[in-house]
């Protein structure tokens, strides 16, 4: 239990997540339900309920029901968000980040809690920790000197699954970054429905006021050389076509579990990607480093405990170590 007290693995600022009393995961059903958040909206990814409706199906039911909902509360409500986060484009306010101080920079939850204007008892983490982290890769790992608003930036997530049910929040993305940024992020996996129509893969947010755009795009299948090139994105009318992306995100990917990986990572490697990686567990990312160097590549950079992890604790009694969704990051590059 050493590295929960040193690293401070604990250490969140909610009301619902105490060092004396982690949310376990075993316990998310009973929270969500206490909540009134068992199986809205976005939460529906956090328990087992739906794992049998394939990853992007639920953003095309959201989709449907959000074009017949004409109020911000109404559409908050039913994703399951404080009202106060509608439009999510606009959820960081000017009067918000002034109590952060002036270029204050949002790296912790309870930094993003004062930029949203939400109470600590909220469990709204328990789903931004997908778009917070990848607002906290893009910041300190792939423009630490601020994110570009004056071309357009693209990541790419091989390996997509929950996250392509959490489209509709990504476009809090638009409220954290820089106004005038135009990202496209394209979540590539296998597990990713094939069942998608064309209009249910393509996703734009835009906030006119900002001059900020963000489009979201889901592709089904292993990601591949030509995903990475861009090649197989050319058909498409706009966007950051044939070019490769700032950066690859994997988010959650249990690189060792599964063979496949290995390609994939080699020839990112050879084109000299950056590649950021959480893992849930601390000890897998020390496999990965070993696995690395086997394959001729090493990680230049230590890995450090994500502070946009997902609050709920994941104890795996056979291994006895703490875990945490997007629990730790490591850079290959
Ligand atoms: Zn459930």
């Amino acid at each position: 239990m050493g590295s929960i007290e040193s690293k401070k693995l604990h250490d969140f600022p909610f009301d619902f997540y105490k060092s004396t009393a982690p949310l376990q995961i075993y316990n998310a059903v009973i929270f969500l339900i206490r909540e009134g958040l068992h199986n809205v909206g976005l939460y529906r990814r956090i328990c087992h309920c739906y794992d049998k409706i394939p990853f992007g199906e639920l953003t095309t039911e959201f989709q449907n029901e959000m074009a017949t909902l004409k109020s911000d509360k109404e559409k908050a409500t039913f994703l399951g968000l404080p009202e106060e986060m509608y439009p999510l484009s606009k959820c960081v306010t000017d009067e918000n980040l002034k109590k952060l101080g002036e270029n204050a920079k949002i790296d912790q939850w309870e930094k993003a809690y004062t930029a949203l204007g939400l109470p600590l008892s909220c469990p709204a983490a328990l789903i931004l920790e997908y778009p917070m982290t990848v607002y906290y890769m893009l910041t300190k790992y792939v423009f630490p000197k601020g994110v570009p608003t004056n071309e357009p930036i693209e990541v790419h997530l091989p390996g997509a699954e929950k996250e392509c049910d959490l489209v509709f929040l990504f476009e809090v993305l638009l409220a954290f970054l820089p106004a005038g940024v135009d990202l496209t992020i394209r979540m590539v996996g296998p597990s990713v429905s094939p069942n998608l129509k064309d209009d249910q893969r393509l996703y734009k947010f835009e906030d006119k006021d900002r001059k900020s755009k963000l489009t979201i795009h889901l592709v089904t299948g292993h990601y591949e050389k030509q995903h990475y090139s861009g090649e197989v994105f050319a058909s498409e009318k706009d966007g950051n076509v044939n070019k490769p992306p700032s950066a690859v995100f994997m988010l959650n990917p249990a690189l060792l579990a599964h063979e496949t990986w290995v390609p994939t990572i080699q020839f990112l490697m050879e084109a000299k990607a950056k590649i950021v990686i959480t893992d849930v567990m601390e000890p897998n990312i020390e496999l990965l480093r070993v696995n690395m160097m086997r394959i001729g590549f090493k990680m230049t950079e230590p890995h450090q405990v994500n502070p946009f992890r997902g609050p709920l604790h994941r104890w795996t009694p056979d291994c006895n170590f703490p875990g945490f969704s997007n629990g730790f990051i490591c850079v290959l590059h």
